[in-house]
């Protein structure tokens, strides 16, 4: 049951006439008229009962019908627990009120918190006063209620958004937030099922980092689910709220309706975000949500607000720790990496000029060809230095026109020739004709030339190098570069795009390199709203795959 926000009938609304004009507005049941009590009464906006020694309902106002649904004539002589209260709740409410009317059964101006239920069934909290007085036709009490729904809801609400600061002030892990946030949402909400899911970058999937479940569940719990997939995948994708009212009916997902045999009928996500960025999403399960649809996704967005800047902080500060880590390491290996090509470049000029009398042409050339290799290592390695540190201070600009996207692959393919035939590797490309999107071509060759170089570096003699890029449904480019090298091992490759991070692979053949390339080349890719990834291999060699869209989204 997905329950619409009551409301109250507006004051001069007509089913209270329709019934109760006849009467006047009376609130006693015998219809005795006591004057001015009976008309102050009948316009409170306190719902008024008036109950008899036998627990029998003798006084019933018009803001009793607003608030319970009954008419006063369906209201007057019954028992007020039977016709009020749950009745689940009887026994308690019984008890609480005999507590509180001591022994004599007369009762001092109590002030109650009860959960009572509408005629239409839909339970509702409310406050009451209850007193008692002496009178010829013996004991009365008199109740005095109205509905506290939402002074109820917003405390609910403000106490979980305070357990989720709480849990997330001191947490000492992304893991440990999660898990916090989640168990602050299940109990405060009630909820059966209550996930956290956060997006692996590395792995381009989405990952269940906290869950909590009320009942055995255990089909749904998957550690893992793609992008795009069911409810925390829709709205990690949009980035936008969902509300999934009937599960059964949601034809979309094949999780929705694997959450129904669960008992579970309604579904609410909200995406984490960060910034611009989406980080993951929030996802709640029930079997029926009390809480409008538009209050509750605003609690949500709130936790979901307050998780975002969480991860944030966190990431920034797993990165300062990663960067001092890395930074001797880092040190020491751009200097090793500066200092080869610039000794390569002296030495060789340094020969050059010794013996440049007694040297052929041919020698020149080669010569020089040592030195412009040398020279030009070293204009890559400078250039992804600086991209990195306009990556870092978020400068790494985008300059889209439309380009083809087919021509800055080839001319890529071609430039590469050289390189590739000099190690004796056989480069292939295989191309749609035209390939036109909107986005910055020159970025788009640097990827080329990085994914290429790479290629040709990591792949020994007698290789094969492949390029491919086709148009993928009418909306979107896939496009591989894909070696039969040395590989890149399933253990490496969740870490494959962090900066300076190489892989055993090129470590072990002592193949020179930064680590820097792939970063700058996945960020260029995701400033098209694209995605690169590595495949995973059963042979020997690597294949990275990117998809760009044709449109980048308005
Ligand atoms: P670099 O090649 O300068 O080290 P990159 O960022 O381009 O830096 O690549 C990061 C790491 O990824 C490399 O050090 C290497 O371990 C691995 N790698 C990249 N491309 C390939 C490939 N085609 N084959 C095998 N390993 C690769």
């Amino acid at each position: 049951m997905l329950s619409e926000p009551r409301r109250r009938p507006a004051r001069t609304s007509t089913p209270w006439q329709a019934t109760m004009s006849q009467q006047e507005d009376r609130v006693s049941c015998d219809g005795q008229s006591v004057g001015a009590l009976e008309e102050v009464l009948s316009a409170a906006l306190e719902a008024y009962i008036g109950v008899d020694a036998e627990g029998r309902v003798v006084g019933w106002n018009r803001a009793a019908f607003e608030t319970f649904g009954y008419t006063q004539d369906q209201a007057c002589g019954q028992p007020v627990m039977e016709l009020i209260v749950p009745a689940r709740l009887r026994a308690a409410h019984r008890a609480r009120i005999t507590r509180v009317s001591g022994d004599a059964g007369q009762v001092e101006r109590q002030r109650l918190q009860l959960v009572v239920a509408h005629r239409d069934g839909h339970e509702f909290p409310i406050e009451a006063t209850l007193t008692s007085t002496d009178g010829p036709d013996g004991r009365r009490f008199h109740v005095f209620a109205h509905d506290v729904t939402v002074t109820v809801r917003a405390q609910r609400f403000a106490a979980i958004e305070a357990a989720v600061s709480r849990g997330l002030a001191d947490a000492s892990s992304s893991k440990q937030a999660a898990e916090r946030v989640v168990q602050s949402l299940a109990a405060g909400m009630g909820w059966p099922i209550v996930e956290m899911w956060l997006v692996d970058d590395a792995r381009q999937v989405l990952v269940c980092a906290a869950r909590s479940t009320t009942r055995d569940v255990r089909d749904f719990c998957q550690p893992e689910l793609e992008y795009g997939v069911g409810l925390p995948g829709a709205v990690q994708a949009s980035g936008r709220p969902r509300w999934i009212p009937d599960l059964a009916a949601d034809a979309t997902s094949l999780r929705s309706r694997l959450a129904t045999r669960y008992g579970l009928r309604v579904a609410v996500g909200v995406p984490i975000n960060s910034g611009s960025v989406t980080l993951g999403a929030l996802a709640v399960y029930g079997e029926h949500v009390e809480d409008p649809e538009d209050s509750l996704t605003a609690l949500l967005a709130g936790v979901a607000a307050h998780t975002g800047q969480y991860l944030e902080r966190r990431r920034a500060e797993e990165l300062a720790i990663e960067l001092a880590r890395t930074k001797d390491e880092f040190l020491a290996m751009v200097t090793h990496e500066l200092r080869n090509p610039l000794s390569i470049i002296t030495s060789t000029a340094a020969l050059f000029d010794d013996e440049l009398d007694d040297l052929s042409n041919e020698q020149q050339r080669q010569y020089l060809h040592i030195i412009t290799r040398s020279a030009e290592r070293l204009t890559v390695m400078t250039g992804d230095l600086l991209d990195l540190a306009r990556l870092e201070t978020g400068h790494l600009g985008i300059d889209p026109s439309a380009i083809d996207l087919a021509e800055v692959i080839g001319q890529a393919v071609h430039a590469a020739g050289t390189a590739a035939a000099s190690k004796h590797l056989k480069l292939t490309a295989d191309l749609d004709s035209t390939m036109c999107l909107y986005a910055d071509a020159d970025r788009l060759r640097q990827v080329a030339d990085n994914l290429l170089s790479n290629a040709i570096k990591y792949t020994p003699a007698g290789g094969t190098v492949t390029v491919t890029a086709h148009l993928d449904g009418d909306d979107r480019i896939r496009w591989t570069v894909a070696d039969t090298g040395i590989g890149i091992p399933a253990a490496d490759r969740p870490r494959l795009f962090r900066r300076f991070y190489r892989a055993s692979t090129a470590l072990q053949h002592r193949i020179p390199g930064t680590g820097l390339g792939l970063v700058v080349t996945r960020a260029i890719i995701e400033r098209h709203h694209g995605s690169i990834s590595v495949a995973d291999h059963d042979g020997p060699g690597t294949t990275f795959v990117i998809t760009l869209p044709v449109k980048p989204p308005a």
